[in-house]
């Protein structure tokens, strides 16, 4: 059975790195505009408005996956406090320990992973 202390432990440490991407891409993302901005960029014509443009698409990307992996993570607390925390959502059964120190929003067994 995972020590749900633990667990909780884990996941909010894990949250507190996830937040601190989530302000740095979002600030990187707004620090690219500015530029973009500052520089009369044009997508279309000026190749440093192209990869500006590429770097704004690269940022959002990574600022999204921050964004998805700390939803993820505080499902995951909710889970904790629900006493559901490490229990497969398909077959019920435990999840095994160390894919949860791996992937501690982990959802599901190794078997039913998406
Ligand atoms: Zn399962």
């Amino acid at each position: 059975m995972t020590d749900p202390t633990d667990a909780e432990t884990r996941l909010r440490a894990r949250l507190a790195e996830v937040e601190e991407r989530v302000v740095a891409q979002r600030r990187a993302v707004d620090g690219i505009v500015e530029s973009a901005r500052d520089s009369n960029a044009d997508d279309e014509h000026d190749p440093e408005g192209a990869t500006l443009a590429w770097e704004r698409q690269q940022a959002s990307a990574l600022a999204a996956g921050a964004e998805t992996e700390r939803r993820e993570l505080l499902a995951a607390l909710d889970r904790v406090a629900a006493g559901t925390y490490g229990v497969c959502e398909v077959c019920g059964r435990p999840i095994p320990a160390a894919r949860l120190e791996a992937r501690p929003a982990a959802t599901r067994c190794v078997e039913h992973a998406r």
